[in-house]
């Protein structure tokens, strides 16, 4: 008899592999326990996303909102590294496995669910201090550019999947999407 339970959870890279996020914002070593142990201890199985940013900025990237990333490349970009993770989600469907949810991280302007980063008009940084002015980022209501795409790509595969997100400045604090 099999012991599969055929549950699949979806998570942001990060949440497996802390050494993708932008250099100052990591507050675990490795994975994020209080998302993966879970998630382990009740025998759900575990899909990884792969991080945008990382493959598209690499890791000397700064943190940057959703108006910086938010072109067409990016976007092309999401949708490739997407594509075969929802090609694996709808072959797990089929196959009579329910997709528990995608957990996202809040604050981020790729993967946020109900909360990205906005902010930035662009020009010379030094010019901006030189004028007396600081360039700022801001919490937004409304998901990051990532999470856009694949809810976009899950729809059109027919699948509902819930969206969920933990804070990207508070873990653990588990955030239903509105
Ligand atoms: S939040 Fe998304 S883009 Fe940022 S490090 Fe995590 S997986 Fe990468």
């Amino acid at each position: 008899m099999s012991k599969r339970a055929r549950r699949v959870a979806v998570l942001a890279h990060c949440h497996l592999n802390v050494n993708t996020k932008v250099v100052g914002l990591a507050d675990y070593c490795g994975s994020r326990d209080e998302v993966v142990g879970p998630l382990l201890r009740e025998g759900v199985g575990i899909v990884q996303l792969p991080c945008p940013e990382a493959t598209f900025l690499g890791m000397k990237r700064w943190g940057m909102t959703r108006e910086q990333l938010d072109g067409p490349a990016y976007r092309r970009h999401c949708r490739e590294i997407l594509r075969p993770v929802v090609d694996t989600l709808q072959a797990l469907a089929a196959d009579g496995c329910a997709i528990d949810a995608v957990i996202g991280v809040d604050g981020s302007p790729s993967c946020g669910v109900t909360r990205t980063c906005a902010g930035y008009v662009g020009g010379e940084i030094e010019a901006l201090f030189a004028a007396g002015q600081t360039p700022v980022a801001r919490e937004a209501a409304g998901p990051g550019i990532f999470m856009e795409e694949l809810q976009a790509l899950l729809g059109q595969a027919g699948l509902q999947v819930a969206f969920r997100a933990v804070d990207e400045t508070g873990a653990g604090q588990d955030k239903e999407e509105s």
